[in-house]
Formats: C-alpha cells, structure tokens, sequence
C-alpha cells in the first residue's frame, strides 16, 4: 500500500501489503485494454458528500479512483471506467451517482471514435 494510504488508516508497517500485482503484458498492449468506451453512464462524485474512505478505489475493478494528495480529493479516471456502478454501490456515503454519458459534451456515446 502506498505510504498516503497507510498513514490515513494507520496502518502498522508490518501489516502492510504491496499493491496490487504485477501482470505480464506486452508493451503497447495497453491502448487495446481501454474500457472506458464501453461505458453508457458514468459515475459522478459529490466532494461535499465524500468521507475519502476509499471503497470506490478497493472496490473498482479497473482502478479508476484514486486520492489526489494535493486536493485530498477523489479523481476519477475516464479512460479505464467502464460504468459497471460498482463504485456507486459501495460508496456508504452516497456521494457517487450515475448519470448518462449523453449528459457530458465529450461523453463517450458521442464520440466517433471513443478513445
Ligand atoms: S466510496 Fe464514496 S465516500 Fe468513499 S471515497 Fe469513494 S466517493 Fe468518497
Ligand atoms: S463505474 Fe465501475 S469501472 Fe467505473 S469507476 Fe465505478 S467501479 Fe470503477
């Protein structure tokens, strides 16, 4: 785990785990991973309502939440979301809410090309 994270839950240091694992891939193989254009709706945060406790970035399957240590705010990554709600479903704080990628003038429904 990241030293930012470990601090915020206090974690002990021989408690801590590495994140996540490594998968072997050809280099370039990336940019045919990308998951955010199969994406109809995506998810939207509420910084009021937000605890930063960190379910959206444990529970995301392609980890797309992360805790910007600058704002201490979440971010969201538009790339690799694919809008499965997981995160929405988990968040006990109700600051995560769906909304259709029509909504957003650069959503992906409306792109030629998504990505
Ligand atoms: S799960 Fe909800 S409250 Fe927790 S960090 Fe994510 S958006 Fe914030
Ligand atoms: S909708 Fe799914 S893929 Fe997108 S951020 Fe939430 S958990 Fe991750």
């Amino acid at each position: 785990m990241s030293p930012l994270y470990c601090e915020k839950f206090r974690i002990p240091k021989h408690l801590e785990i590495a994140d996540g694992a490594v998968v072997p891939a050809p280099v370039g193989e990336q940019p045919m991973m990308k998951t955010g254009n199969w994406r109809i709706e995506r998810p939207v945060i509420d910084h009021e309502k937000c605890t930063t406790c960190l379910n959206c970035f444990i529970f995301c399957p392609d980890s797309c939440w992360h805790l910007d240590p600058k704002s201490e705010k979440m971010v969201w990554d538009p790339i690799y979301c694919k809008g499965c709600r997981i995160c929405v479903e988990e968040c006990p704080a109700d600051a995560l809410r769906l909304e259709n990628e029509l909504n957003f003038k650069g959503g992906v429904a409306r792109l030629d090309k998504p990505y």
